[in-house]
């Protein structure tokens, strides 16, 4: 799934139409008017988390009389090509599946040869950007404070990482490298992490993307990923792969036991103190619930952390 950098490098190659006049429309969408954007300029683009935002207008002027906001995202397998469409022979994944070249969702013709097609997106007619510059990782505004909180949820905080609604643009690989890097296991509960443990998970999730849109390039993954994808930690051990079930979150992911061990740490004084509240309403801790272990999420056995034991039943 393209994540927030991709997406950003994306609108960055596409801003260079801005100013200028679409002139023809394509592509199979049934949920945009093609023809009310033949004529209209390119005007704004704006990126917030893994969705791009493109404004086109009858003039230049904020008072514009016609003005029609585009919003894209790219799902799982969308991506965006400039001046060139996407055929069987540049796509490994569409060679297995298809036996003609793809189609694409919608295409904007600026001049001869210059243009930009979208594959396998989602594209709807929206009144506005919907933006929240607190919940996206790669804007300064990012509150790491209103973050912090958001992951004291007893929750995996492999789950809470990919919520859209508090870590916008962050994708798996933003979430496996952010977990590695701040040597947590994927399954542990953010509810029993320390303060400074879930300020250094926040932190390594907005890093690595900020480094990831600066440095990486449009069509594949930042270099120098150290658990992602990989056979060995950069320490030498042996990489866990698993498709963690986390409901909509569902996501293969990479992480070491030796370096990432589950701990059964206890809850944080914050989030303690909460706690006690909901004990006098008959409810259980999270560290009474976590070493107990819940059919709630897959995790029961906190006692065997070394590589090659089962930590799921
Ligand atoms: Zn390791």
């Amino acid at each position: 799934m393209p994540e927030g950098p991709t997406v950003k490098k994306w609108a960055t190659m596409a801003g260079q139409f801005l100013g200028r006049k679409v002139l023809r429309t394509g592509g199979n969408t049934k949920r945009v008017d093609l023809q009310i954007l033949q004529g209209l300029y390119f005007s704004d683009i704006q990126v917030h988390g893994k969705e791009m935002f493109m404004k086109f207008a009858s003039d230049s002027s904020e008072q514009s009389s016609v003005q029609v906001w585009l919003r894209y995202h790219f799902g799982m397998w969308g991506t965006l090509r400039v001046n060139e469409l996407k055929t069987i022979s540049n796509s490994t994944l569409y060679r297995a599946r298809y036996i003609q070249d793809p189609k694409p969702r919608l295409v904007l013709s600026f001049g001869e040869e210059e243009f930009l097609a979208f594959y396998g997106c989602s594209v709807q007619q929206v009144d506005a950007p919907l933006l929240d510059n607190e919940n996206d990782v790669l804007r300064d505004s990012f509150n790491i404070e209103k973050s912090s909180s958001f992951l004291r949820q007893e929750k995996p905080v492999c789950h809470l990482l990919l919520d859209q609604r508090q870590f916008a643009g962050v994708g798996n690989i933003v979430k496996n490298e952010a977990l590695y890097s701040a040597r947590l296991h994927p399954m542990q509960l953010g509810s029993t992490l320390s303060s400074e443990k879930i300020l250094e998970l926040v932190e390594a999730a907005g890093n690595i993307a900020k480094k990831w849109a600066k440095d990486g390039t449009p069509y594949s993954p930042l270099a120098g990923l150290n658990i992602y994808c990989k056979k060995t930690c950069p320490l030498g051990h042996k990489v866990q792969r698993e498709m963690l079930d986390h409901g909509e979150f569902t996501r293969i992911t990479y992480w070491c036991s030796w370096c990432q061990p589950l701990q059964p740490t206890a809850p944080s004084t914050e989030f303690a103190e909460q706690v006690q509240v909901t004990e006098t309403s008959g409810e259980k801790s999270p560290k009474t619930w976590l070493s107990e272990g819940s059919s709630k999420w897959p995790v029961v056995i906190l006692k065997e952390t070394s590589p090659g034991s089962n930590l799921y039943a």
